[in-house]
């Protein structure tokens, strides 16, 4: 017996569809199903961990609200039905109001592939670039930030980094529950050489902190100033890499009299930020002397109105001290899904071109029409994530694919978003759960496959590519997301660019775009002007894609095996090779409380996805929490007449948020942190996001996530 158990069952090498750490997985198999996961010890990001959400991954798998066929106006229906009915209106109002009136909305879940495709659709056959992504909601500060300082949106560092460093600033993160992976590698690194400091800059006192040598209970927003600063202190404290400044860089004299314009001390920068000024200065110190430092920035930076100008303070610091490039010395941007890192490598967002190239340059746009012998190529940038739901609620778009992402409960002013698409002409949805926020509200809802039954590739936060392997027959009538595309592309139209048989082909295929004119293999001039190149992947078998062994980018002629950390020649992707320093005015969110408010802060809890489309069908991880909450101080719960365990509502603009009251002094007076999971389906009234306003950051339009004043009361 113990031969046919041997037979029946097999173990299948994949990633974590979860969070941006990218984990290896081993998945055991009996008779088409998962049965266990352990984490992947020969994968270079989890080195055989695994945190609660990926080894639960096999629990989520019969989740009983599994989409299993197409549905036309909550009907089921066959494939071509749903899929002649969405391309024959598409085409339709195309035809009639033109390409800006169509829209795509994608995810940071989807694998490159299915991205790939979806982008080359819109922007170089439908003719718009009308495509964003809920990596808006994530991401979209760091990569101009990266590419204002760098040249090019690529993360320098990586996991290697953070446990080769003598000091790791953790700001606006809480890693321990958002990147559990990457925490638990810095504790164990810290238990190892117990001189490792850790600094956590965060308003609220998380579960992170219980690591920290320092914990910054920042004023929230204020960390610009924080950072500026910094910039003054190591100035005057002779803590500056002259050398790397005078040789590998622009910009500096300018980036620090702004800054000690605007924060001229230690006490002005202790004020503005609402800390000790004892604790300030030990953590400036502590950057100052300390020769290997990462600082990791991830969404309590990110989500602002001013967080591209945040996360360029952060790279400002680093350049000033050459504290980049080099082995435990990186400014670090963690991205919070699963493939947020590829989703930019092929474009999805509104103001990308696939492989890093910009709409801002005309050469690029033609290379890329060229390359794809696009039709109708988009000349310019589309409509970001807020500005293209108001769009589509103002009845300018009236046609909106939107791809595994729930928009309903996660876009700020949710409520907003619903009424966008209640009136919306088409709404088609593709998703593996049937009836989400979203989905209810679809004209057309496709069924797509999903974690162990599809083949693609993500990226991780330190730019390493790997594969989540298919290994399970796609159940129901479920397909591909890039199948569902390609089919959709056909009937607008489109066959032959489309006619993909397997992910392999659009992997090649974006692998060859990568390494278009981009000076690798052009003898005269061998700087590459794209950070992003895996060109030396563009013949890659078949057999070794299903195979694949995880691999950071850069992968090319020069560089075959990959490229474990950037800017090691600093060498820089702008023009004249040099990082650029960016002057930085920093500023307060826009929107402050009034005296009978508080501000809301929302984020992740740890055992919870996004939605809980996935992970609220768990037992066991309902079982860390249960229900939606609100953390408060005990001052504001006084104030407010609120008991620990009460029901509290928080309200803005009309939508309500009811939570469980959780007194806690990890909790800044006159603040409340909520977390953003809670869907319709598992408590009414208890999507966060409907109380955010739709501010954003000028520069890239990511919303202001962390800062919405809100009425408390008791329910
Ligand atoms: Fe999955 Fe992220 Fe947990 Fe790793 S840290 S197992 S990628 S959820």
């Amino acid at each position: 017996s113990d031969n046919r158990a041997d037979i029946a069952s097999k173990t299948v090498k994949t990633t974590c569809c979860y969070c941006g750490v990218g984990c290896g997985v081993e998945a055991t198999v009996e008779d088409n199903r998962v049965t266990a996961v352990k984490g992947d010890e020969l994968h270079p990001a989890n080195l055989g961990r695994l945190c609660v959400k990926g080894s639960s991954l096999h629990e989520t798998q019969s989740n009983p609200n599994r989409l299993l066929q197409p549905m036309l106006h909550g009907e089921a229906t066959d494939w071509e039905t749903a899929l002649n009915y969405s391309a024959d209106k598409f085409k339709a109002i195309v035809e009639q109001y033109g390409p800006e009136s169509v829209a795509f909305y994608l995810s940071g879940q989807l694998l490159t592939e299915d991205y790939y495709v979806a982008n080359k659709l819109m922007k170089g056959f439908v003719g718009t670039a009308n495509i964003d992504t809920n990596s808006r909601l994530c991401m979209a500060s760091a990569v101009v930030a990266h590419k204002r300082a760098f040249g090019g949106d690529v993360v320098p560092g990586n996991y290697e980094d953070l446990e080769n460093t003598d000091l790791v600033l953790l700001v606006g993160s809480n890693t321990a529950y958002a990147h559990p992976i990457i925490y638990q590698r810095i504790v164990k690194a810290k238990a190892a050489r117990p001189n490792m400091k850790v600094v956590v800059i965060d308003p609220r006192r998380t579960a992170t902190c219980d690591i920290a040598d320092y914990h910054l209970a920042i004023r929230p927003g204020s960390d610009a100033f924080l950072f500026n600063g910094l910039l003054g202190y190591l100035a005057d404290n002779n803590a500056l890499d002259s050398e790397f400044i005078a040789n590998h860089s622009e910009g500096f004299d300018e980036a620090l009299s702004v800054a000690k314009a605007q924060v001229a001390s230690v006490e002005q920068a202790a004020v503005m930020c609402d800390v000790a000024k004892n604790d300030l200065t030990a953590v400036y110190d502590l950057f100052a002397k300390t020769t290997k430092a990462v600082t990791v920035f991830s969404q309590g930076v990110n989500q602002s109105s001013s967080g591209v100008d945040k996360g360029n303070t952060i790279i400002n610091c680093h350049l000033a001290t050459g504290k980049i490039g080099k082995l435990g010395a990186a400014p670090f941007s963690i991205t919070g899904q699963p493939n947020a890192m590829g989703g930019r490598e092929v474009g999805g967002l509104a103001n990308q071109l696939a492989a890093h190239m910009s709409f801002d340059n005309q050469p690029d746009i033609d290379r890329v029409a060229s390359f794809w012998r696009a039709p109708n190529m988009a000349q310019g940038e589309g409509l970001k994530a807020v500005d293209m739901f108001q769009a589509v609620h103002d009845g300018k778009i009236k046609a909106i694919w939107i791809m595994a992402t729930n928009p309903v409960v996660t876009m700020p002013d949710a409520n907003f978003i619903r009424e966008a698409l209640e009136k919306c002409e088409l709404v088609l949805v593709s998703d593996c759960i049937a009836n989400t926020d979203t989905g209810k509200l679809a004209d057309v809802v496709f069924p797509a496959t999903t974690w162990s039954e599809k083949n693609g590739t993500v990226t991780n936060s330190e730019r390493r590519i790997s594969l989540q392997k298919g290994f399970l027959p796609a159940p129901g009538q479920a397909k591909h997301d890039w199948q569902i595309i390609s089919e959709f592309a056909q009937k607008i139209g489109f066959e032959q660019a489309f006619n993909y048989t397997h992910p392999v082909e659009i992997f090649r295929e974006h692998a060859a775009l990568s390494g278009v004119d981009n000076g690798v293999d052009v003898g005269t001039n061998t700087r590459p002007v794209r950070g992003f190149d895996i060109s030396g992947m563009q013949h890659i078998s078949k057999q070794a894609y299903e195979n694949l062994q995880p691999i950071q980018w850069p992968v090319n002629s020069h560089k075959p095996n990959g490229t474990a950390r950037l800017f090691e020649d600093a060498n820089f992707f702008t023009a004249s090779g040099r990082a650029k320093f960016v002057p930085i005015s920093a500023r307060f969110p826009q929107m402050p409380p009034k005296d009978n408010q508080v501000i809301m802060n929302t984020g992740r809890i740890r055992d919870q996805w996004h939605t809980m489309t996935r992970t609220g069908s768990a037992a066991k991880l309902l079982g860390h929490i249960d229900e939606p909450f609100i953390d408060i101080h005990p001052a504001d719960a006084k104030r407010f007449g609120l008991a620990h365990k009460d029901i509290a509502v928080l309200e803005n603009r009309g939508a309500r948020y009811l939570g469980r009251v959780n007194v806690s002094d990890s909790q800044r007076v006159s603040e409340v942190f909520v977390p953003m999971h809670w869907n319709d389906n598992f408590a009414s009234s208890s999507r966060a996001d409907a109380l955010v306003n739709a501010i954003t950051d000028p520069l890239c339009g990511q919303p202001e996530f962390k800062h919405s004043p809100v009425e408390i009361n008791p329910y």
